[in-house]
């Protein structure tokens, strides 16, 4: 696939460091995208069930077993993490995260047939290939989670610059497809809770803060911690199923089986969940048995972009 590693090798060399040297910061940026692809690879089996469902179908789910209605090979990962290292692989090449680069690389993403694609997405890319403007039209109804699911590589090569730089480049990475308020107040808490996590602040303070802040600017956001809803793809629920998980567990493993046993949008919910559970707990936390079962193409495509894209950030 056009996203392996090859457009990295050749326009930003990175020396990859054994595991054992990396510094804590890059361990946990490493995780977190290890993290997406394994929520990715872990939810999409129950994807569109209810919790009922999978308790049936499946009891606990908690093994990376493929299936679902992709009838996915067990490790395979979906348009979550597919999309993220299209768009990586975009901010590596022109050196920032640049609308058009994006959009040329979400195009070339979907002409390579992808196992899954959002109607939003498919929507605004085919519009994208009709007139050349990156950014899509703002719409109150493109309020899906395609943009904040694929919001990780803007976070690590954003990281320690300014507030911004970072508000524009999420906007710019997500406009391509979703023009929306609150998918764009979803995409920065997100860029925002994955900088303090890799920085290592406090988890009760990034709730407090981050969380909260999202919530007081749109009350919708509102979550509880206690509920255990089915998210379907609306931002909003997917990121209240997500914070319920996150903010409510104490592992990794415990975050993911708890995200994706609620079903819906498991794969992104999953992906997203993943991705800030990587970034808190590093990647002695993500279980063996996981990161075993993933596929390795996508593991070391992950692996490499994130040391890649972390290299590009002022924190080193
Ligand atoms: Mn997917
Ligand atoms: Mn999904």
């Amino acid at each position: 696939m056009f996203w392996t590693g090859e457009l990295i090798a050749r326009n930003a060399p990175v020396r990859r460091r054994p595991v054992a040297e990396r510094p804590p910061r890059l361990d946990r940026a490493v995780a977190a995208y290890l993290g997406l692809a394994v929520g990715d690879a872990l939810g999409a089996t129950v994807e569109f069930l209810t919790p009922n469902e999978i308790r049936q179908q499946i009891g606990t789910h908690m093994d990376i077993t493929g299936g679902g209605w992709l009838r996915l090979k067990p490790g395979q990962v979906t348009d979550d993490t597919t999309m993220s290292l299209a768009l990586g692989e975009s901010i590596l090449g022109v050196g920032r995260v640049d609308a058009l680069a994006a959009a040329d690389a979400f195009d070339a993403w979907m002409r390579g047939k992808p196992v899954d694609i959002g109607n939003t997405v498919r929507r605004n890319l085919i519009g994208f290939r009709k007139t050349g403007n990156p950014e899509a039209p703002a719409s109150e109804h493109d309020a899906g989670n395609g943009a904040a699911m694929r919001t990780l590589p803007v976070a690590l090569a954003t990281l320690g610059k300014p507030a911004e730089t970072i508000l524009a480049a999420s906007r710019a990475q997500a406009h391509v497809t979703h023009h929306n308020t609150l998918s764009d107040a979803a995409c920065e808490t997100l860029i925002q809770m994955v900088h303090d996590l890799i920085t290592g602040r406090d988890i009760h303070e990034i709730e407090r803060e981050r969380a909260a802040e999202l919530v007081r600017r749109h009350p919708v956001f509102a979550y509880d911690r206690k509920r255990r809803d089915n998210p379907s793809g609306f931002v909003v629920e997917t990121l209240q199923a997500v914070f319920q998980s996150f903010f409510g567990t104490e592992s990794f493993e415990d975050c993911l089986i708890d995200v994706v046993n609620r079903g819906g949008d498991a794969d992104t919910t999953g992906a997203i969940a993943g991705m800030l559970a990587g970034a808190r707990y590093g990647c002695a936390e993500i279980p063996k048995r996981w990161l075993k079962t993933l596929d390795p193409a996508s593991h070391d495509a992950c692996e490499r972009q994130a040391e890649a894209l972390f290299g590009m950030s002022t924190l080193l």
